[in-house]
């Protein structure tokens, strides 16, 4: 039972986040998920703690063949994938006049071609399954732009383009992709950089210690948007920060 009951789920970045929490979200929903991440020994021991409807499988995003990998594997411990959310994000920085070249790949190998390899791994399977749902994690970064991030902002805007392109091509499949942009969340990713930021946020949430966002409010829209409550939802962007972009 539940709105995911059936799913089989594959989720990058899940050792931690949102990732982690969506995967705790999607299980309690009833799907069926495999948690990847390049952080083997905390995403093992989150999946072992889920329990039979949970697998841990190595996935670097920036690996087209490891995709493959995970996509099989997933399909042979619990079937055909037919959710995907690509999470895995890392941050990158930079200032144009101090461009590293190095940063800038990193960015756009981890945060915009690992949801594109993703994407490309698990369209055959889910257009043999009669369609899926893909849900894409930008960023408030991916929408608006904050000074010294660009590789990580251009990968995010990439992403925001991307899961454009990939709603408007697969929808005759029956497969949707919707893209989600969180404002401030604290994880591991932005630990220690919120107090600055928190000030701006409309909503500061009482019953939160860091005011902040949470990693399971993510994991709530995920979940709506890979279920069949969102079955005529495709290319929608939808904003996840507390209040922060109104204006
Ligand atoms: P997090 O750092 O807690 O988790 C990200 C996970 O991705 C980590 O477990 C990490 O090991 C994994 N990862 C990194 N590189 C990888 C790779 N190459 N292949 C596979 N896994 C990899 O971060 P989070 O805050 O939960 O971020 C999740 C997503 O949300 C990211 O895409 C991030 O950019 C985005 N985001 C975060 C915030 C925020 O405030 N935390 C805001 C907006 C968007």
């Amino acid at each position: 039972s539940g709105a995911l009951a059936g799913r089989v789920a594959l989720i990058t970045g899940a050792a931690s986040g949102m990732g982690a929490a969506s995967a705790e979200r999607f299980i309690a929903d009833g799907a069926k998920v495999l948690l990847t991440d390049v952080n083997v020994t905390p995403g093992r021991e989150l999946a072992a703690s889920l329990g039979a409807n949970a697998r841990f499988f190595e996935l670097n995003v920036a690996d087209g063949e490891a995709w493959t990998s995970a996509v099989a594997y997933a399909e042979k411990v619990f079937g055909p994938v037919t959710v995907l959310m690509n999470n895995a994000g890392i941050h990158g920085g930079g200032f144009i006049e101090e461009y590293d070249e190095a940063d800038w790949s990193r960015s756009l190998a981890v945060n915009l071609h690992g949801p594109l390899l993703g994407m490309k791994a698990v369209v055959p399977v889910m257009r043999s399954a009669g369609g899926g749902s893909i849900v894409n994690i930008s960023s408030l970064q991916g929408r608006e732009a904050d000074v010294g991030l660009i590789s990580y902002v251009a990968a995010k805007f990439g992403l925001r383009g991307l899961g454009k392109s990939a709603a408007v091509e697969l929808g005759r499949y029956g497969i949707r992709v919707n893209t989600v942009f969180p404002g401030l969340i604290i994880t591991g990713l932005t630990r220690g950089q919120s107090e600055h930021y928190m000030g701006r946020i409309p909503f500061r949430r009482p019953e939160s210690p860091t005011r902040s966002g949470a990693a399971s409010d993510v994991a709530a829209l995920a979940a709506f948007l890979a279920s069949d409550r969102a079955s005529n939802i495709t290319g929608a962007e939808i904003t996840i920060d507390g209040g922060k972009s109104v204006r």
